[in-house]
Order: structure tokens, then C-alpha cells, then sequence
């Protein structure tokens, strides 16, 4: 008698056990799907403040929300100077442009950054303002910083000795003069600061009266092999995670459509982030890349190749 009950009892436990696996199999199902819808979306679930853990990939694959996304060799690259700054102090954001002005890229950037209501810092270079005065009128009309960027950018001529360097600065700071009526104090070296690898080159500038100014997060949209736009938009948010005062490194030419398309998107982040756009000025507070304790000054490479006027690579 007692076995014909626990026989039943047993049919009715095993009947709601099936039940229940399969309520939670549809339950799981219908979750993946919406992370899924999410992921093509785009959209960034959680992503609460700039030092979130990213939980998408901008390539299509889902990952674990824990765990941190490794899909390809930009997202390698660790911010080169991690900001120091105030952990309490506003967050604040600079877009720099470098290498312009162009006329197909310039016009492009230039109609992003009024419709979003940004403004920027073009570091140019010397030889280009000549060919193309009235975009740099319209950028400074604009309301965005002008930059000197060498008046060559070629790493052969302008590093080879301080004679080079100094008359390239002197040369574009006068062009930007004669097209805008001031030439604002601020530097990027072709490549960054540690390219400068005679400290007299640090002296010039400095007699000079200019603020030097690298970066800490990269666009890195002159990567050889070509990039996308979702790439861009990854690595400027995946760099930019903790980052209080963030100096982002993007190219004015036509071979970096990747960047241009990326902006808007990288606008928006920021702006969710809750951080304040600026352009540097002389009165901004200087950012070097620090050099590797691995790389002296004295071995730094000079490459003949980096930059071709036409090709428009380097930085
Ligand atoms: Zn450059």
C-alpha cells in the first residue's frame, strides 16, 4: 500500500522536474536571444560609467559579460599614459586631428564636430596650411584650437638635427600667423614626443614658449592593414576606460575615412560618459608619452619611410 503511493508520489516529482528544466531552457533561450539582438545592435548593456567592463565586441561575437573582450591586436594597446589626475576631478576629453588639413577629410570632420556640437584640436602640418589656408581659416573661424605639427612631417628631415627642427616650427608657426593673424603655442611631434630624441629639441621648443602635447588614447587608424569604423569606435572606448583627462589621436587625410566615420559614434560615447570636451590651449597642462625605459633617447629610429606626403602615414 505505502509502495503504490510513494509510486505515485515518485511519477509526480519526476513529471514536475521535466517541467521545470524545461521552463528554464525557454527562459535561457528568450535571454540569449535579446543579448544577442543587443550585441548587432551595438548597444552596451550595464555600461554605467567609463571604467565599465566592456561586455561587446564591435565584430559580432558574444562574450561572457565578466570577461574582458581580446578580439584583435588594437585592443592590445594600453593606454601609453595613464592619467594621474584627481580621482574626484571632472572628466574631460580632447579630439585632436593631425596631419591635415585636407580637403576632402577637413570638411567632413568639420560638419560632425558643429552638428554635435564639439569643438577640437588640429595639429597641422606646416606644408599643408599652405596648400589649403581657407580650411584652416574655417577651423579657426570654427572655434577650434590650432596646433603646430612641423611644417615637413618628415621624421628624416625634421629629427636629423635642431637646425631642421627649429626652422620647421619657426616656418609653420609664421604660415599659421600670416592665415589666421596668431600662432597659438602648442606642438605635437610627427610621432610623438619620444621622437625628439635630442633633449635640444625639448629646448627649442621650450625657448620658443610651447606647450608639447602627446596623447593617450589612439584611433590607431594608421595601421597599414586598413581599419574599420567599429574598430575605431573599440579602441578609443576600450582605451579610454578609467581615464579621467583622455587626449584622443585621430588623422585628417583621405586615406582615414574609418575615423571620420567613427566620430559621431565616439562623440556620443563620451558625452554618455559624462565628459566635458575641450581643445588644448596654451593655459592646458602638457601630456607626454613616456619613453620606455628599454628605448635611450640615442637609439630612437628615424625612418625614412614613415611619412610620404602622399601616402600620409606616421602621426
Ligand atoms: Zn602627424
Amino acid at each position: 500500500m505505502p509502495n503504490k503511493y510513494l509510486t505515485i508520489l515518485t511519477a509526480i516529482l519526476f513529471i514536475f522536474l521535466l517541467f521545470s528544466v524545461f521552463i528554464y531552457s525557454s527562459t535561457y533561450n528568450t535571454y540569449t536571444q535579446n543579448r544577442l539582438a543587443k550585441l548587432h545592435n551595438h548597444e552596451t548593456p550595464n555600461a554605467n560609467s567609463a571604467g565599465d567592463t566592456v561586455t561587446q565586441s564591435v565584430y559580432g561575437e558574444i562574450y561572457n559579460d565578466n570577461l574582458e573582450i581580446n578580439t584583435s591586436p588594437q585592443s592590445l594597446i594600453k593606454p601609453i599614459y595613464p592619467d594621474a589626475s584627481d580621482k574626484n576631478s571632472s572628466k574631460e576629453v580632447y579630439i585632436t586631428i593631425d596631419d591635415g588639413p585636407d580637403p576632402y577629410s577637413t570638411p567632413k570632420y568639420l560638419k560632425i564636430l558643429k552638428e554635435n556640437e564639439v569643438k577640437a584640436t588640429f595639429f597641422m602640418i606646416g606644408s599643408r596650411i599652405e596648400r589649403y589656408p581657407e580650411l584652416v581659416k574655417q577651423i579657426d573661424s570654427e572655434g577650434h584650437s590650432i596646433g603646430n605639427h612641423s611644417y615637413s612631417h618628415n621624421y628624416y628631415i625634421l629629427y636629423k638635427n635642431t637646425e631642421n627642427f627649429k626652422d620647421e616650427v619657426l616656418k609653420s608657426s609664421e604660415i599659421i600667423f600670416s592665415i589666421i593673424g596668431r600662432s597659438p603655442k602648442i606642438f605635437r611631434a610627427p610621432g610623438g614626443s619620444p621622437n625628439m630624441h635630442n633633449v635640444e629639441f625639448d629646448n627649442i621648443l621650450s625657448e620658443l614658449g610651447y606647450s608639447v602635447f602627446d596623447w593617450n588614447v589612439s584611433a590607431a587608424d594608421t595601421d597599414p592593414a586598413g581599419i574599420t569604423k567599429n574598430q575605431v569606435v573599440y579602441n578609443i572606448e576600450h582605451e579610454s576606460k578609467g581615464i579621467k583627462r583622455v587626449i584622443v589621436l585621430m588623422h585628417d587625410n583621405s586615406k582615414r575615412k574609418a575615423s571620420i566615420e567613427a566620430l559621431p559614434e565616439v562623440i556620443k560615447w563620451f558625452k554618455k560618459k559624462g565628459y566635458q570636451f575641450n581643445v588644448l590651449d596654451e593655459n592646458t597642462t602638457p601630456m607626454r608619452i613616456k619613453r620606455k625605459a628599454s628605448s635611450p633617447p640615442q637609439n630612437t629610429t628615424v625612418n625614412k619611410s614613415v611619412y610620404q606626403e602622399n601616402s600620409l602615414g606616421g602621426n
